[in-house]
């Protein structure tokens, strides 16, 4: 079984406006932005492969963003199939369907607890690929 990491954003190195501004040309919306800010530490993608956790560390490191890369080991996980798409990054951000919170892809709702797996699954949307 492969080993499995995600990230944690902690925050900014450099200039907020500088991070945001390259966030924003990945089309990555302004409120979100706002949100990985206001939760922060937060972790924004998970179920990564150790390459993959890298290049997204790199990517956002180059970006201004301080990044941890953490062992996904023991944490429950709602989807572990190994057949589960890869994701560009930021594109696992889904709200609440209770409180509308906009926030990493988990299983629970980070401010309420609802169940975030059903209405990830109806609106995200997943980019197959590498
Ligand atoms: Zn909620």
């Amino acid at each position: 079984m492969e080993k499995r990491y995600r990230l944690l954003f902690i925050g900014v190195a450099g200039d907020e406006g500088h991070f945001r501004a390259e966030l924003q040309a990945k089309g990555v919306q302004d409120r979100l932005i706002d949100q990985m800010f206001e939760l922060a530490p937060v972790i924004i993608k998970q179920g990564l492969s150790l390459a993959q956790a890298r290049h997204y560390a790199d990517m956002l490191r180059a970006m201004g963003a301080k990044i941890t890369i953490l062992d996904d080991q023991g944490a429950p996980r709602a989807r572990q199939s190994k057949d589960a798409p890869l994701v560009t990054p930021m594109s696992e951000f889904v709200p609440c369907p209770q409180c509308g919170l906009v926030q990493p892809e988990g299983s629970v709702c980070y401010r309420c607890g609802a169940d975030l797996s059903s209405c990830s699954r109806n609106g995200g949307q997943r980019v197959a690929g590498h």
